[in-house]
């Protein structure tokens, strides 16, 4: 009798491959242990076992496997039936869902690069022969593939000691980061407790009476604690009392002062998991208690509160809830780089219990996470993740909160799987018979037309905690501010009256800006040409401070240019502006302020957001601009001032979301303003303050939006009402794109005559020198979902039986954003 399996390959394959096993193995092997294969002339693969059987493939011989690498399973059966129905869904191959899912480390192929990890000495005695031979190669040689590697121990079975070798630390794979984060001290000072008290505090007064300069430092201080009641910082200290460091080190080491620290770190635990949950408002009470009843009935309950209302209060309640029955939590965020915050808001109440599941971290560190699950430890239960944290091999769940639901950073845009990570957490949510709570200040009209519907329960929670008001939004008309020339720089009169008083009252301001670098674009001013990207059809963005042109689509840059390129003329002027520049004229109008920027430029590496949005916090920073990185659910205390310096090209943007988009980004910046006590202000400059959005977003108005939204999306047959599909063609050249597209489009356009748009060039059709053609398909809801795809399959399958169309690239996306 012969046995086989069909494994999944972490390759975009359509079908599982299968392979053939000795008696032995079938009785060993289950679903979803891994066993390394051979495919192709040379390749090693890390496949995973999908199914044991005893039917030899029709189309080809199979080849025996190389190797088991699992003693039980490290994929679990829900996992499996949850990465199936993506793959179905998203259009895509198990095995591009796999790669997603699995750490790098769990993946190893013969093209993987291992290098020797100089931090860790190892004794020769340590390792057994084979990897003893590896190691020694690696001192010779910087890295191996691990095809080297067969050649060097003359086998094939090689990945399980590549493997072991990873665990013990000795090797890297290539992929990963290392960045090694150093926490931050902060130094700060107070009054020696020997001289606390009032009398005591005289007597040492008169003491320095002959030390005029120490005298004035210990004075300062004791005014800036009683006034500001918060850590002060030795720098501040010396600021304020005019006093240089050194004065202040000659007190601490007189014992007069004391010196102390506070790591800044969040990533870290230093929650101890001990703290009280809060008592919930009462207007939060009867949210939770709301949430509770639509759970008796209904699997999926949205959650509208305003910005500020105190949700991941709610949150942290439903959490202790699922704990107490033993049962797991997932909570997924837009991006967890942004959310340090809540990582050790959440660690402050559940102390280990949390795990984060981080794009960033390395591999050992997913590869722990991972483990901690298959085992169901103490430490997951509470798993805070990106979207790809849903992929993970969940025990027990309970609860999936999907915070921020509105976000568009859901939907995975490339590579494959492009899945909406809400859509398939309630997927998830369901094959554990568990709930799904999606929260939002501004929520999707996806969500929110859902329950309207009925599909979805829906809470409402229209004030902010401890009742302070929504923010007073101002609508400051640009066209006017100009034409009266109250303008200075990109700053009208109003933005910067109000960027003084909150200034002075001691107040941190967020400046907007939807774009990052200096100014977008350099135009020629006797000609009107822009430089172009060699490689994209896009200009240029000037960065000032590398002086340079860089293109925001594949990365190319250059150094900006004296003259023009088409005329010769040296009259290069910037057009549009960016939020280097906004930056710059902060630091012309407030001299004396700190200014900060958060974009992508600079919040490159691991802890790159840590140590802005810390030393916002830390109140190091006065002013901080930035882009749509800021609006996601940051919770400042001391901002009373956003300032939008540009609403229009947020409005103006090309897509049938860009209104929506528009609202939440608005409403989720204003949010930031005014988190404690006192009201905040925000400031909107625009063109166009008559436009609906801006009145909406400007009254709070969000139900108001939903329905003009709505009535558009129902005219134009858009998402919510219509699904949408997308189907992007890629080639470098120009012709072969046009007749691949447009065979295509003539193939969807018999079955589904006028709901197929296109095909068309995107505004940027070109990017890294491949021209991109875009097809949309719209779907009724009368439609069968599934029946289109099974159409979209069936013509793809023809499209690549032609040979001039094979290498077009084509990339179906499912419910495109
Ligand atoms: P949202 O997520 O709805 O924008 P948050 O949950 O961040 O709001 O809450 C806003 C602020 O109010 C936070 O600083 C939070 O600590 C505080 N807060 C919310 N609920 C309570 C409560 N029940 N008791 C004390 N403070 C609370
Ligand atoms: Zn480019």
């Amino acid at each position: 009798m012969l046995h086989f399996i069909d494994v999944i390959l972490p390759i975009p394959l359509q079908k599982a491959f299968t392979y053939h096993i000795t008696e032995a193995e079938s009785q060993f092997l289950s679903p979803g242990m891994r066993v390394s294969v051979p495919f192709g002339k040379s390749k090693i693969y890390t496949a995973l076992v999908y199914s044991i059987h005893k039917d030899p493939p029709t189309a080809y011989d199979a080849k025996t496997i190389h190797q088991i690498m699992d003693d039980v399973p490290v994929v679990t059966e829900t996992q499996l039936k949850h990465w199936e129905w993506i793959s179905s869904y998203y259009m895509c191959s198990l095995g591009e869902v796999m790669r997603a899912a699995m750490p790098n480390a769990f993946l190893l192929e013969s093209e993987t690069i291992i290098s020797r990890n100089e931090k860790v000495n190892i004794e020769a005695s340590e390792l057994k022969d084979e990897e003893y031979l590896i190691y020694e190669a690696l001192q010779h040689q910087s890295s191996l593939k691990i095809n080297d590697v067969v050649s060097i121990l003359d086998k094939k079975r090689v990945l399980p000691i590549i493997n072991s070798l990873v665990e013990k630390g000795v090797l890297n794979l290539q992929e990963e980061m290392y960045e090694k984060y150093t926490p931050k001290l902060v130094r700060y000072v107070k009054l020696h407790h020997n001289h606390k008290s009032q009398e005591k505090l005289q007597i040492l007064l008169e003491e320095l009476s002959r030390a005029p300069k120490q005298r004035e430092v210990v004075l300062t201080l004791f005014t800036m604690e009683s006034s500001l009641k918060q850590p002060i910082k030795v720098s501040d200290l010396a600021d304020r009392s005019g006093a240089s460091t050194s004065i202040v080190k000659t007190l601490i080491d007189k014992n007069i002062l004391e010196e102390y620290h506070i790591q800044v770190d969040r990533v870290q635990f230093d929650g101890d998991g001990d703290s009280d949950a809060k008592r919930l408002s009462e207007a939060q009470q009867d949210a939770y208690n709301e949430v509770e009843a639509i759970f008796k009935e209904k699997s999926v309950a949205l959650l509208h509160g305003v910005t500020s209302s105190g949700k991941t209060e709610i949150y942290v309640q439903l959490i202790q809830n699922q704990l107490d029955i033993g049962k797991q939590v997932l909570y997924l965020l837009p991006e967890i780089a942004l959310t340090t915050q809540l990582v050790g808001r959440l660690q402050d109440y559940f102390g280990d219990k949390v795990a984060v599941f981080h794009s960033r971290y390395t591999g050992n560190e997913r590869v722990e996470v991972w483990q901690n699950m298959l085992a169901n430890s103490e430490k997951a239960q509470v798993i805070i993740g990106a979207r790809s944290s849903l992929l993970l091999p969940f025990r027990n769940l309970g609860l999936i909160i999907v915070d921020e639901e509105h976000e568009s950073s859901y939907k995975q845009f490339d590579p494959a799987p492009r899945y909406h990570a809400r859509d398939a957490a309630i997927v998830l949510a369901n094959i554990f018979k568990a709930k799904t709570l999606l929260g939002s200040a501004t929520p999707s009209l996806e969500s929110y037309f859902n329950a309207s519907q009925g599909k979805y329960g829906l809470v409402e929670l229209n004030t902010r905690y401890n009742n302070v008001l929504m923010p007073d939004i101002e609508l400051v008309d640009l066209a006017d501010k100009y034409k009266r020339k109250r303008m200075k720089g990109h700053f009208s009169d109003r933005l910067i009256q109000e960027m003084t008083e909150t200034l002075e009252e001691g107040f941190q301001i967020i400046l907007f800006q939807n774009r990052r670098g200096f100014s977008p674009i350099i135009e020629c001013t006797s000609c009107g040409t822009s430089p172009q990207c060699p490689n994209c059809d896009v200009s240029l963005t000037y960065h000032q401070y590398r002086d340079q042109l860089r293109c925001h689509y594949c990365g190319y840059n250059s150094v900006m240019l004296k003259s023009c390129q088409a005329c010769g003329n040296s009259t290069l002027d910037t057009k549009g502006f960016g939020t280097e520049q906004i930056e710059q004229e902060v630091k012309v109008l407030f001299p004396d302020k700190k200014v900060a920027r958060m974009d992508l430029d600079t919040t490159r590496g691991k802890y790159g957001f840590e140590k802005i949005i810390n030393s916002f916090e830390q109140r190091e920073v006065d002013i901080l601009v930035g882009t749509q990185m800021l609006t996601k659910g940051l919770d400042f205390r001391f901002v009373k001032l956003v300032g939008i310096m540009n609403a229009d090209n947020l409005l103006n943007f090309p897509d049938f979301r860009a209104h929506e988009r528009s609202y939440q980004l608005m409403a989720q910046v204003s949010g930031r303003a005014g988190r404690t006590d006192l009201r905040g202000k925000v400031l909107i400059q625009t063109y166009n303050p008559h436009h609906n959005i801006l009145q909406q977003v400007s009254t709070n108005a969000y139900k108001e939006m939903f329905a003009e939204q709505m009535n558009e999306r129902y005219n134009f047959k858009y998402p919510p009402i219509f699904r949408l599909i997308k189907i992007t063609f890629k080639h470098k050249d120009y012709d072969r794109v046009n007749l691949a597209a447009d065979w295509y489009a003539k193939s969807l356009k018999q079955l589904f005559k006028a709901n197929v748009l296109g095909p068309e060039f995107p505004p940027v059709s070109r990017i890294r020198n491949l021209y991109h053609k875009n097809i949309l398909v719209k779907i009724p809801q009368n439609q069968s979902l599934a029946k289109t795809k099974e159409a979209i399959r069936k013509i793809d399958n023809s499209f690549n039986a032609v040979k001039d169309f094979r290498p077009v690239r084509v990339i179906i996306n499912v419910d495109n954003y």
